[in-house]
């Protein structure tokens, strides 16, 4: 899961890396008490799950309270690249001198931690990658032994930082490193690293992604799932273990397996279609988990037609026909829906069907003339 900036600098203070004092604030009021609390200047700045937010109005400083307040406002109504702002941090405004690049992120083609850090930061990095690539410092890093402080100030000067900071700066990749490390993340970036004009190295901005394979060794992560800026249906997907995007077309999918999901979508495609969303039931998925599935694509008002897409490996199908047929008797869809059901125990599931006779169910064999009859039904509807 992605972290917001202000949830990404709680975990760099938890382990040592230098960030500004700052609140949190959910409405202009909010904010206007950080303020004063924190002392003028103060930096007003977008809490959204997107990166570019500097430029996209996102990120003011203020003076004073008048100020504070009209970039509060302003900051609020803004949407930046489709995500809403719903929150703010306001931190105490750094002086600024350098801007550095310092990231650790999972390689996984290298299996291993990439530590990278440029004196070029604050800006695009991939720019600063494709034309001066001489300019990012890139290591990798052992699982076994750690960023030892005589690589990190190897990859401080690689990456062309100031001489008089390069202890600090080594410092600051260490810690990044333990963030990465004991917070189980895929990714810890900071940019801007700042340097100030008296020679203290500060992480001004925080990307953090946490693997959500180990979610369950850190409880104290929970309260940064960002319930309450993530979609309701995808929340509540999340909620009962499935994946769920939403997309914007007419046709609700269901598959089980993430690679199965993304072909019937670009079949649906092919055809003519327009996928309502990606639903992934997952391997194994029983009667219970179809059943909620087939509860979240009916929540979706936009769909008018659904396909769903098996092919049993660990999943069984009679276990698909069972969620399908119980999901039908508490929820009485109206919708048609698309059934290709195939490989482990499809036989049985079919004959399950059969023998239940679902209004609106229509069987079909292969997964394009699936996707063509759900495309058909949906038009016939639209
Ligand atoms: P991003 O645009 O989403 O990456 O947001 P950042 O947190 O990186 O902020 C964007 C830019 O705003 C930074 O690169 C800085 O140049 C500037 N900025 C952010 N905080 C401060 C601050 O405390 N003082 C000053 N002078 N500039 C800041
Ligand atoms: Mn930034």
């Amino acid at each position: 899961m992605d972290l917001l900036e202000y949830q990404g600098k709680e975990l760099f203070r938890k382990h040592g890396l230098a960030v500004s004092e700052g609140a949190v604030a959910n409405d202009v009021e909010e904010a206007v008490a950080a303020g004063q609390r924190l002392g003028f200047p103060v930096v007003v700045k977008a809490q959204v799950l997107t990166g570019g937010r500097g430029k996209a109005g996102g990120v003011k400083i203020a003076a004073d309270p008048q100020q504070l307040r009209h970039h509060a406002e302003t900051i609020l109504a803004l949407e930046i690249r489709g995500h809403k702002v719903r929150r703010l941090w306001i931190e105490r405004a750094s002086e600024i001198a350098s801007e550095y690049y310092a990231a650790v992120l999972l390689d996984r083609s290298a299996r291993a931690p990439l530590v990278m850090f440029s004196s070029e930061g604050g800006i695009d990095i991939e720019e600063v990658a494709r034309a001066h690539p001489e300019k990012l410092a890139r290591r990798h890093v052992s699982y076994l032994t750690g960023l030892t402080r005589e690589e990190a100030v190897e990859i401080a000067r690689a990456g062309q930082s100031a001489e008089d900071v390069v202890e600090g700066v080594a410092q600051a990749l260490c810690r990044l490193y333990a963030v990465f490390k004991e917070e189980d993340a895929t990714l810890a970036e900071i940019n801007p690293l700042i340097v100030t004009p008296q020679r203290q190295v500060r992480a001004l901005d925080a990307k953090v992604t946490l693997d959500d394979n180990a979610r369950f060794r850190h409880p104290d992560h929970e309260p940064y799932a960002n319930l309450d800026l993530i979609d309701p249906l995808e929340r509540r997907a999340k909620e009962e273990g499935v994946q769920y995007v939403q997309l914007d077309g007419d046709i609700g999918i269901l598959g089980n397996g993430a690679g199965l999901v993304m072909s019937t979508l670009d079949v649906v495609a092919q055809v003519g279609g327009r996928p309502a969303n990606f639903l992934d039931a997952g391997g194994g998925a029983n009667a219970e988990k179809i059943r909620q599935a087939t509860e979240l694509i009916l929540s979706n008002p936009a769909v008018k037609a659904v396909l769903f897409n098996i092919f049993g490996g660990i999943t069984r199908c009679d276990e698909v026909a069972k969620g399908l047929i119980e999901a039908f008797s508490a929820l009485k869809p109206a919708l048609p829906f698309v059934v290709r059901l195939d490989g482990t125990r499809a036989a049985e599931g079919r004959e399950l069907l059969a023998e239940a006779n679902l209004p609106g169910v229509h069987p079909a064999a292969g997964m394009e003339e699936a996707a063509r009859l759900a495309v058909e039904l949906a038009a016939a509807r639209r």
